[in-house]
């Protein structure tokens, strides 16, 4: 008796070790009916240095918050699944997205056909221009005009960078990981301007004396979230919550709250 109870415990313990095993290699699995990277969590990527979309909190000096940071918060609390957030360089959110580190980009993200071929987008959330900040009293950059004849600093793989390679060529950029570090070359004299989205460039301006943000804008775009192509259910379930927050006004409380109506 003792034996074949012996002999069942080790198969037991077999089975349910073989059953672990195969959980963990199932790396995306069920939750409120929605598969995520790991079960129970909402893993967003962003780069947190593109206040007040994202950015490290003043407090603690390590909690990413922002605008994107309390809309994934809302959304992820509506499916039923804790948020977690990776901070990243943003060149690398797109990649991340597909390869299945993450859940969702939310990074202040313009949504792009170049974009689209590799991952989908969210309903848009917000609106995004790209702006010129320059220092005060500039006579090198005083329009937009004078773009092809200076030097501007952008971030790496933006749309701010796309779209001035496109039109001044790459001998024209410096390309910094973020807008904290574009902003510190401009500072320096190593660029002439800086080409970058509007409420990280209204954030940095007044933070730092003696620069200012030209009054034409470069384009309009629309901020979206990214989702890998092989999850669908996912984006879905995000966009369903996404637009009911959308029509009843909470979305528009979080952009409210960080970016003031002027
Ligand atoms: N909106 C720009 C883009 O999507 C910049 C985003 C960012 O730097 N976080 O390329």
């Amino acid at each position: 008796m003792k034996k074949f109870l012996a002999i069942v415990l080790a198969l037991v313990m077999v089975l349910s070790f073989t059953a672990c095993g195969a959980d963990k290699k199932e790396a995306a699995q069920e939750t409120s009916g929605v598969k995520t990277v790991q079960a129970g969590k909402l893993i967003m990527g962003t780069s947190a240095a593109f206040p007040p979309y994202e950015f490290i909190s003043d407090e603690d000096g390590e909690t990413v918050v922002g605008i994107d940071a309390e809309i994934a918060e809302l959304i992820a609390t509506e499916l039923g699944l804790e948020l977690q957030i990776e901070d990243m360089e943003f060149s690398s959110i797109i990649s991340a997205v597909q390869s299945g580190k993450i859940d969702v980009g939310l990074a202040g993200m313009t949504v792009t056909e170049e974009r689209l071929k590799n991952v989908n987008f969210s309903t848009s959330y917000a609106q995004g221009v790209q702006v010129v900040i320059v220092p005060e009293g500039s006579t090198k950059v005083t329009s937009l005009d004078d773009l092809p004849n200076v030097m501007i600093g952008v971030q790496e793989s933006t749309t701010g960078h796309i779209y001035c390679e496109g039109d001044f060529g790459a001998d024209h950029l410096i390309a910094y990981a973020n807008s904290t570090l574009c902003v510190q070359a401009l500072k320096n004299g190593d660029v002439d301007c800086v080409v970058i989205d509007n409420q990280p460039a209204l954030a940095h301006v007044s933070k730092n004396e003696g620069l200012k943000i030209l009054d034409s804008a470069y384009t309009v775009e629309d901020y979206a979230a990214a989702f890998s192509k092989d999850n669908t259910e996912l984006l879905d379930a995000f966009n369903k919550v996404l637009e009911e927050k959308i029509a009843d006004g909470s979305i528009q409380k979080i952009l409210d709250k960080y970016i003031s109506a002027n």
